[in-house]
């Protein structure tokens, strides 16, 4: 049996007292490594990072910790192969997929660290003009951001060990705000590995930067006051991380990420053979089929004029047909795996509930897999459901198939606006989302149904003809755009480029002098 990968905390290298979990190659079954954090000493280990780390990022300006970030992405850039290697054995992963973890992180610290230098050589920011607080202008009050003094305990789901470890480090890290990082046990390996290299570059100042791999066990009781919490996961587990004391009594900050029912719209009054058809079909296939449909912001619900359910069912059943599913090490092969038999089962359940309202459009198991064991490997083929009963049962709009799975359903297009307002509604069902992407070809109502879903949504997608080759994609998280939403989606804030660095920073009225104000 392998030791257990080592924790980072502290400033050293730390085992857990226990012989580990095994981590699995979901194609293959077979053991890939363990991990452990029983038994560390997590309070002393987060007050080394609160009180060295924070201290030695805060005694740096933002351009300075800009350049750590750089330094970080060059960094991993350099062990760029590896990272591919670990994901493949690790995520069952193709490669197209594990680029958007992998390079998608180090995309993300670039952009950082370029938002990062455009702070220049300060070390608190204003936030707003000064406003006069007298009748003359003598006594004023002028607000400032300046970093959280305490840690950022960052812990992630399994889908995106690589991308979501560092679109949470870049922005605390910029903010002067040392990072605890927890990923997810399934996949934690690439997480350690990355942490392992930048700590071995001697890149970031002792404490500023800590992984520990593991069950969470006793890691919120560890945070105080001033510390704060990024959660990505599911509503389950935020539903605990809110109810803890840490965040009741002790006014530890949240940032939840969770689960969403992303939806996809096409438009009233476009065409079947239509270019905006045609884009929305392609775009729901990537988006079942991208990461094995493990993707918080894929489209779960593909909204169309019923007039159109017909043929648009039959177009995504040929291309989904077509989606080759198995072994990630055959170049043949477009589509990997889910992660565990945990997710196989958590699939198939899901599936289970939604065929109770459903009717299968294209049957996943009718592929066959290629290079793959159908009992031992987590390798399952894409699914497509529908109804042109959107209406009818609250299990649609509510149930997260967390996989290669999606429900095509039809609008009522008879009304006087062609059924926009039912396909708004029904959008909203979903109960606040992260994303929903909207396809069509009339600019003015695209950007009027955008506004109207824009309360609960964190990202609206617009895909016209025009941006077909351009648009970066439904479920693709653009650090120079908004990631969270509202409501079921667990009401965070991530990335949107510098508006993330608020979640590091707390805010202060300095109520002063012109003369001190002008100091500051
Ligand atoms: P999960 O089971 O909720 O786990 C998420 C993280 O929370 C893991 O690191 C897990 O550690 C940790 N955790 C478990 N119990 C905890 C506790 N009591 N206190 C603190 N942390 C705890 O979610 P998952 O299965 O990894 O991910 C799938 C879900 O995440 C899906 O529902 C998906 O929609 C959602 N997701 C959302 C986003 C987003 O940005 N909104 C992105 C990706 C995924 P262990 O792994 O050690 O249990």
């Amino acid at each position: 049996m392998t030791e257990p990968l080592a924790n980072y905390l502290g400033g050293r290298w730390q085992q857990g007292s226990g012989a580990g979990v095994p981590l699995l190659d979901p194609v293959l079954g077979n053991e890939l490594v363990r991990v452990d954090a029983s038994g560390l000493d997590l309070a002393a280990g987060f007050a080394f990072a609160r009180e060295q780390g924070g201290a030695a990022l805060r005694a740096m300006t933002y351009r300075q910790r800009a350049a750590l970030l750089a330094a970080i992405a060059e960094c991993l850039q350099g062990h760029r192969d590896s990272y591919y290697e670990i994901a493949l054995a690790n995520s069952g992963t193709v490669k197209r997929d594990s680029a958007t973890d992998i390079d998608g992180a180090i995309y993300t610290l670039g952009v950082y660290a370029r938002l990062g230098d455009t702070l220049g050589d300060r070390r608190h920011l204003p936030d707003g003009e000064a406003q006069r607080l007298a009748k003359d202008p003598s006594f004023q009050s002028q607000h400032v951001l300046v970093p959280n003094r305490g840690v950022v305990l960052c812990i992630n789901a399994f889908n995106f060990p690589s991308w979501g470890l560092w679109e949470k480090a870049a922005p605390a890290l910029l903010s002067g705000v040392p990072v605890i990082a927890k990923p997810a046990t399934a996949t934690a390996w690439l997480a350690q590995r990355m942490v392992q290299d930048v700590v071995e570059a001697g890149i970031l100042p002792a404490g500023a930067l800590s992984v520990v791999c593991g069950s969470a066990d006793g890691m919120l009781d560890a945070l105080q006051p001033f510390d704060a919490v990024s959660f990505t996961g599911s509503a389950h587990t935020a539903a605990l991380i809110r109810s803890h004391p840490a965040v009741t009594q002790r006014s530890v900050r949240v940032n939840i990420e969770a689960d969403s029912i992303n939806a996809a719209l096409l438009m009233p009054g476009e065409a079947a053979d239509g270019e905006a058809a045609r884009l929305l079909v392609s775009e729901v296939v990537r988006e079942m089929t991208a990461k094995s449909g493990q993707k918080c912001t894929a489209i779960r619900r593909v909204f169309v004029p019923g007039s159109l359910y017909a043929p648009i069912a039959e177009a995504l059943r040929a291309r989904l047909a077509a989606v080759t599913v198995g072994n990630p090490r055959n170049d043949t092969v477009r589509m990997g795996a889910l992660v565990s038999r945990a997710q196989v089962d958590s699939v198939r359940d899901g599936l289970a509930q939604l065929s109770t309202v459903t009717e299968t459009l294209h049957d996943g198991d009718s592929h066959a897999l290629i290079d793959a064991d159908r009992k031992r490997s987590c390798c399952v083929g894409p699914t497509l459901l529908g109804t042109r009963d959107a209406d009818a049962s609250a299990l649609l709009h509510d149930t997260e198939v967390f996989g290669p799975v999606a429900t095509l359903m039809a609008y009522r297009d008879d009304g006087a606006d062609g059924g926009l307002s039912n396909a708004l509604a029904l959008v909203r069902r979903g109960q606040g989302s992260l994303v929903a992407s909207l396809y069509g070809e009339d600019a003015g109502r695209l950007a009027d149904a955008a506004v109207e879903l824009a309360d609960s949504h964190g990202r609206v997608h617009v895909v016209s003809p025009d941006v077909g080759d351009t648009h970066t994609g439904h479920g693709n998280v653009m650090p120079q755009s908004l990631h969270g939403g509202p409501g079921r989606a667990g009401g965070g804030e991530e990335l949107g480029g510098l508006r993330a660095l608020q979640f590091h920073h707390r805010r202060c009225a300095v109520q002063a002098s012109g003369t001190v104000l002008a100091r500051l």
